[in-house]
């Protein structure tokens, strides 16, 4: 007997996935696609990080197994980089290496739980893996609904904290809505996960899932967590920061005054050993040792995002205003947005029905793309708006 249950996760896959391989297929016949589906960065990878890279090859002990959290050199690099963002401690015994953010989140969600009443508690909008990571760790998936402006429903959020709450996961900037969580709005979570720590006497953990930490535009500032709530986890990646998504390079990290630092930390290493998650790559691990702080230039983003808010708002479309990531959100203007991803499709235009992110009725375009791209797709948006008689 197989596993029903990973034979459905393997079979149903996720609609980004499919509209990314269509697109794939279109472009090789040489039809022009504006392909707006994936998280896939388009900045390349600063020379610095590729420069490492090469250095890194050309070391003789470069393929060898690390320590199966990471070198401690990484390790205590992160742990450098991290205390100079905030008031907390980060030593090298409270980072893991990973295969990217998946991987960490994965990583964490098993480390945290062990009964099957156990529930994760997710901000939406939210990366709709969260799920098949939580569930598939026997545990129940959560979600909290959202205000205006993508704000989390703190009445909501307070209500779907119970006993068996191990963890909140927050995504900040967050894919898919681009918005980077206040400090107000920090202070308000964080009140309710004390006040409920309290109440159920076990730490309630904060997740902070850090994918696009770097990734911040004009003057908005993003708030450092573990300066707000000391039990806060952090899952990070490189794969939008340095362009390498590919690569799979990330951390886990815990502060030294998180509760049950000891053990925390020893059901992380456990469940990584657990999922065979070890020893992340060795020539990524050099990277991030020698790593001289140079991030991709996110500027393109910054002007694709302001071109297609201006462009859509034009023509009559009801967009938010992102402060960071790479993402931008459309509402459906008949409130369909499965409909309005298809008729986008017949005319080239690869965009994701949210509903699956929790954002019901709207669509994500990753703004990640070439300037190109942009530009081909001012047309095809045109038409769009003309099949919703918007103009
Ligand atoms: N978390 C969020 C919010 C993401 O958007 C992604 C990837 O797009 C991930 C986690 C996974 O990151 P990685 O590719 O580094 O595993």
């Amino acid at each position: 007997m197989l596993n029903e249950k990973m034979k459905a996760l393997g079979q149903n896959r996720s609609k980004i996935r499919d509209l990314f391989e269509y697109g794939k297929i279109l472009k090789q016949q040489g039809e022009t696609v504006c392909d707006f589906t994936l998280g896939n960065p388009s900045v390349k990878t600063p020379d610095s990080v590729t420069q490492i890279l090469i250095d890194g090859l050309k070391k003789s002990d470069v393929h060898a197994y690390t320590q199966a959290q990471g070198s401690a050199m990484a390790r205590q690099k992160i742990a450098s980089d991290l205390n100079k963002k905030g008031k907390t401690t980060f030593t090298e015994n409270g980072i893991a290496l990973t295969c990217g953010a998946a991987a960490s989140l994965c990583g964490v969600f098993k480390a945290i739980t062990s009964s099957r009443t156990d529930e994760i508690v997710v901000l939406s909008p939210f990366f709709p893996e969260y799920k098949v990571f939580i569930e598939s760790c026997s545990s129940n998936f959560k979600s909290v609904e959202f205000d205006n402006d993508f704000s989390p429903s703190f009445s909501s959020l307070e209500n779907a904290i119970t006993k068996n709450t191990k963890a909140l996961v927050i995504n900040n900037p967050n894919n898919p809505s681009g918005k980077i969580y206040t400090v107000d709005e920090i202070c308000k979570i964080t009140e309710i996960l004390n006040k409920k720590s309290k109440e159920f006497s076990h730490p309630i953990y904060l997740i902070s899932d850090e994918p696009y930490r770097e990734i911040v535009f004009g003057d908005a500032k993003l708030p450092f967590i573990p300066d707000f709530y000391k039990d806060t986890i952090i899952c990070y990646s490189f794969s939008k920061s340095l362009s390498l998504p590919g690569e799979r390079i990330g951390y886990i990290a815990i502060p030294s005054e998180i509760s049950e630092f000891i053990d925390l930390y020893a059901s992380i290493l456990g469940s990584l050993r657990a999922f065979g998650y070890v020893c992340a790559p060795s020539l990524f691990q050099y990277l991030i040792e020698n790593f001289n702080g140079e991030y991709s230039d996110f500027s393109i983003y910054e002007n694709n995002l302001k071109t297609l808010l201006s462009t859509l708002k034009n023509l009559g479309f009801t967009c938010n205003e992102p402060k960071g990531a790479f993402y931008l959100m459309v509402k459906a203007p008949d409130g369909d947005s499965e409909k309005m991803s298809e008729r986008a499709k017949e005319l080239g235009l690869l965009i994701v029905p949210a509903d699956s992110f929790g954002a019901k009725g709207w669509v994500r375009i990753a703004t990640c793309v070439s300037k190109e791209t942009v530009e081909n797709s001012k047309p095809l948006f045109e038409k769009l708006a003309k099949v919703y008689n918007l103009i």
